[in-house]
Formats: C-alpha cells, structure tokens, sequence
C-alpha cells in the first residue's frame, strides 16, 4: 500500500509503501473471517497456508486451544508463529463475530468507549516526487506537517519518530511543536537509538514539555530502568516488553511505566487485551502501538481500544499516512482526532477485492523491502549509537 510520503526512523526507513498480507478464515458455513500481518510475498502467503492442517476442523471460538496449537511456547523455539497466530486468531474472532451478529469487543468483555483516540504520529519524511508530500526536517517543516494533519484529522496528541538526526534536533523540534500546540500532549520515540546517558541528557532537556511518556529512548529494561531514575516524565516501550515473561519482569523490575500493546506483536488481539488487563492489575499503564496497519489491522486496534478499561493515551497509528486501504469505503475517518470502532459484527470491515488485487500487483511490481535500510544511504547500517549519530550528521 502506497504511502504519502517514505518514512523515516533510526534504524533506516520505511520506503513509500507498507507491504501487508491479507488473511481470509473460511468455516464449514461459508463465514469468512478477516486477518492482517506485516510483511508479504510467497515465503509469507506458504507461512500462513502451511497452518491449514491446524485449523481444518478447529472451531473458531476454541481460541485458547488454538493458541497452544501454533504458538507453544516449546514448539516455538523451532517455528516462530507469533505474528502468523495473530492474524488467523483475528480471522477467527471476526468470523466467530459475524457468526454470533456480536462485535470482536464483545469477545473480549465488551466496549467501554465508541471512539479511540489517535497521536498525529509525525515522521522525518523524505520528499515524495509522486505525490509532492514529505521533505520536512527542519523544526518548521514538521510543525507545518503537524498542523496540515491537525487539519484534516484534529489530532490533539503529537508523536515525533526521533533519533534519525542528532539527539538535540529532536529537541528543538520537540520544543517548536509545544510552542505550536500549547494545549496539546507531546510524545517522543527515537527508537532506542540513544546510550543510557544520551538520552538521560534528551529526557532532562524536554522534562517541562507536556510529554504523555518518553517511549524507548535507549534500549533494554535495564537501560529504561536506569534512565527512570534521572528523567521525571513517565517511559514507554514497544520494543522490551512485547511478551508476558518481559511483562512480568518489567512490573518486578518497576522498569518501564507504560506499555504499548501491539495486536500482531503480542501473538494476537486476545494476547494484547490480557497483557492491559496484567497492566492494570499493577497500575501501570496502557497505550496501543501502531506496526503499519491497513484497515483489517486497525479495526483489530480499534477493538482492543474499546474493550480496555486502562487505555489512558491516544493510540498510535500510521494508518494517516497511507493513500487508499483495501476495505470496502476506503480509509476509515478520523473525527476530531478519534476513529469511531467499527459497529458491524466480527472485526467491522469488509475486504475491497477490486483494492486488494490492484494494490497485490503494485506488490508484484516494486517489491518489498527492509526496514532496517534506508535508500538514500545504500552503504550505511544501524550499528552502535554513537555511529548512527555520525551518519546522522552527514545526511543532515
Ligand atoms: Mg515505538
């Protein structure tokens, strides 16, 4: 799926497109439930049909059983089938929705709100020649970005994707942004790209912004705990604390503060609503993480937005900055900032074939590629912060 514009991060960037696969559940009656998950191609469409003789006979609400069946934790020392699970487990739930006329939420106890709040989530961009977006680096560039999206959209919350430049650029821009939305929430994320005492440094620097957490800014529990201690805004991650042994020690650990919940990163929409309820349970927080979603993604987040009692943030998504979505009536709509969760049965959305097939040959025509290049640098790779920052500076 086309983006605006390519997308820029530490670790390299994403090149103008997300590349997704679809997953269709089909049932003995003839239900078809609806799946999404990063990545694509042949190796990932033989992943997912390799799992069929898991799932002929196999009940569609037996979604525990289900879970021990592809993702034992044993067996997954030799297949890895976390996000794989995700997708049909999700499949499933929007099958067993349409099949019961209840919404995937009601599978999870049901919705306490109708409309999850989302972050602008803003990104370094490079120019887009296609679409003329993108191109903005300078502190005044990405706040011109911000309010175009606060326009169209009416975001209240901003994200910034840091560590592409050097530490201190993300701080002026962090800075232009407070000035320019003095009644919004701020939020920074540079990928763990920082040493422990680098982003010490960042933390202190934008302490007196109204920060919702500081996500990631070094790597590991150890490094979030240390940075804990010296920086008072609360922390975040997406990147340490992806499972329930990493949960556990972080709660024990009293690492990380905030704990953004990934319906495909978790294993699954059930595995993501469990880990905000463990959350709860301790009192630290919830937020919703954003892997590159289509529409069949985002509805699962906009589910899992509903039924969380303890989502105390907007969530994140780069769903603003696709062109088009493979779901019947285009992209979803952002009202004041929030996406109303889907009202019809199962997940809520329903799959564009004509979309589907004409984005799967713009696949077959580009390509994939790797997150973690960047295209302007064919000769550069993320090694160790202190390296990155040099490349950083050159490519400014
Ligand atoms: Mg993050």
């Amino acid at each position: 799926m086309p983006l605006e514009a390519p997308l820029r991060h530490a670790t390299g960037a994403h090149w103008g497109r997300f590349i997704r696969t679809i997953v269709e559940v089909v049932t003995d009656e003839g239900i078809v439930g609806l799946g999404e998950l990063g990545g694509g191609g042949e190796s990932a469409e033989a992943a997912v049909r390799g799992l069929l003789p898991y799932l002929k006979g196999h009940d569609p609400l037996q979604l525990e059983q289900l879970r021990w069946k592809i993702m034992n934790p044993t067996a997954s020392l030799y297949n890895n089938r976390l996000q794989l699970h995700a997708a049909i487990e999700m499949a499933c739930l929007d099958a067993a929705g349409r099949k019961l006329g209840i919404r995937a939420c009601d599978l999870l106890g049901g919705a306490v709100r109708e409309r999850v709040p989302f972050a602008s989530y803003i990104f370094y961009r490079f120019a887009d020649a296609g679409t003329g977006r993108g191109g903005e680096t300078s502190p005044d560039q990405i706040v011109a970005h911000a309010r175009q999206l606060v326009a169209e959209h009416g975001f209240t919350t901003h994200k910034l994707k840091g560590g592409v430049f050097p530490p201190d650029h993300d701080v002026e821009v962090m800075r232009a942004l407070a000035a320019a939305f003095p009644d919004d929430r701020l939020r920074l994320d540079p990928n763990a790209a920082w040493s422990v005492e680098e982003a010490i440094r960042v933390g202190q620097a934008i302490e007196g912004l109204k920060n919702d957490y500081f996500e990631d800014p070094t790597w590991g529990l150890e490094g979030m705990r240390r940075l804990r201690q010296f920086v008072r805004i609360p922390t975040a991650t997406n990147t340490v604390v992806v499972n329930f042994e990493q949960l556990a020690a972080n709660i024990r650990l009293e690492a990380i503060d905030v704990v953004l919940l990934d319906t495909t990163f978790w294993g699954g929409l059930r595995q993501a609503h469990k880990a905000g309820l463990v959350l709860e349970t301790f009192q630290y927080g919830a937020s919703v993480h954003s892997s590159g979603e289509l529409g069949i993604q985002l509805a699962s987040m906009l589910h899992l937005g509903a039924a969380l009692p303890n989502l105390g943030f907007a969530a994140d998504a780069h769903y603003h900055h696709l062109t088009d979505d493979v779901i019947k009536g285009g992209k979803m709509r952002y009202v004041d900032g929030a996406i109303a969760v889907p009202a019809g049965p199962g997940l809520g959305v329903e799959l564009d074939r004509d979309k589907l097939m004409q984005y799967a040959e713009y696949y077959r025509e580009v390509g994939g590629y790797a997150y973690d290049r960047d295209p302007t640098r064919p000769d550069w790779y993320a090694v160790l912060p202190e390296q990155r920052w040099a490349a950083a500076r050159s490519a400014r």
